[in-house]
């Protein structure tokens, strides 16, 4: 199947408050960036301008994607997502012309935020003998980035697992403005996360009292591992006719993620 090179959306009914685990210091951050973007005029006033980029880089399943969202519903933008992969092409031109179209979108319902995920599929280190078709596409995305007055009230939201192969072009300021890292939660995040992921679901009594031990005992977990332990106590829980998670249910979960993620550790060392 052909993935189209961006589905947008209205706004994404996520908040900051959704996001669990994010460091006191880089909500911080956000929220100055944010406060530019909805403030321009008086930001202006103090000599500041609205950033253009925002690059979101971690290990996979830490909520970049959760976050962009947050932040298109905080200054309420048009959500416009998209996959670097989508953008990579055999026939020379379709990448470029799939970004142009792209920002062209983007510009017709301002304010408007576009997230490029697993960006190092389009701006990944130009290479000396690189592909024609991979190079056309990052000049586009670079030549789009620098839109000056055009690209107001866009913003443009980039995430990866792998920075470190972005290439430098790519990420000079005035294109992506701000660069925050997103870790795997530390205990305090995860009991965040559990708690965002634990609510409105049926659960014993004794394991929610039990939820700052499942924190502390579940290290290296990321938030999209934690949320699927809600999920699939869950469902084991309704499939053994029970509408309540029970400790049972929960250890159930466990389990499969590590036994998950020991299997994929195996097959990727
Ligand atoms: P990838 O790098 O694989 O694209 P990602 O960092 O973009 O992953 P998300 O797609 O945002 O991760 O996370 C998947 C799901 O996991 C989210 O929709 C959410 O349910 C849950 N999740 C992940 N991180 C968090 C978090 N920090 N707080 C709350 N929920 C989270």
């Amino acid at each position: 199947m052909k993935q189209s090179a961006a589905k947008s959306a209205p706004l994404p009914d996520i908040t900051l408050d959704d996001v669990g685990g994010i460091p006191d210091e880089m909500k911080e951050e956000i929220g100055q960036a944010l406060a530019v973007i909805k403030d321009p005029k008086g930001a202006e006033q103090v000599g500041l301008t609205p950033p253009r980029g925002i690059l979101l880089y971690g290990p996979p399943g830490t909520g970049k994607t959760l976050l962009a969202q947050a932040i298109a519903h905080e200054i309420g933008a048009t959500f416009f997502s998209s996959s670097g992969a989508a953008f990579t092409e055999m026939f020379v031109g379709v990448g470029a012309s799939r970004v142009r179209t792209l920002f062209d979108n983007a510009r017709k319902q301002r304010p408007a935020v576009i997230f490029i995920d697993e960006v190092d599929a389009l701006a990944g280190k130009r290479k000396p003998h690189g592909g024609e078709e991979s190079e056309k596409t990052l000049t586009e995305l670079l030549v789009q980035l620098d839109g000056g007055n055009d690209n107001e009230g866009i913003l443009f939201i980039a995430a990866t697992n792998r920075k470190d192969m972005l290439d430098d072009a790519f990420l000079r300021p005035g294109r992506i403005d701000f660069e925050f890292q997103v870790p795997l939660p530390d205990t305090q995040g995860r009991r965040e996360i559990i708690d965002i992921h634990s609510k409105g679901k049926v659960i014993a009594p004794d394991v929610v009292a039990s939820f700052d031990r499942l924190a502390e005992s579940t290290s290296g977990f990321s938030g999209a591992e934690l949320s699927s332990l809600f999920e699939m106590a869950s469902r084991r829980a309704l499939r053994d006719g029970r509408t309540e998670i029970g400790a049972d249910d929960l250890d159930f979960a466990i389990d499969r993620t590590i036994l998950g993620s020991t299997a994929r550790a195996l097959n990727d060392p």
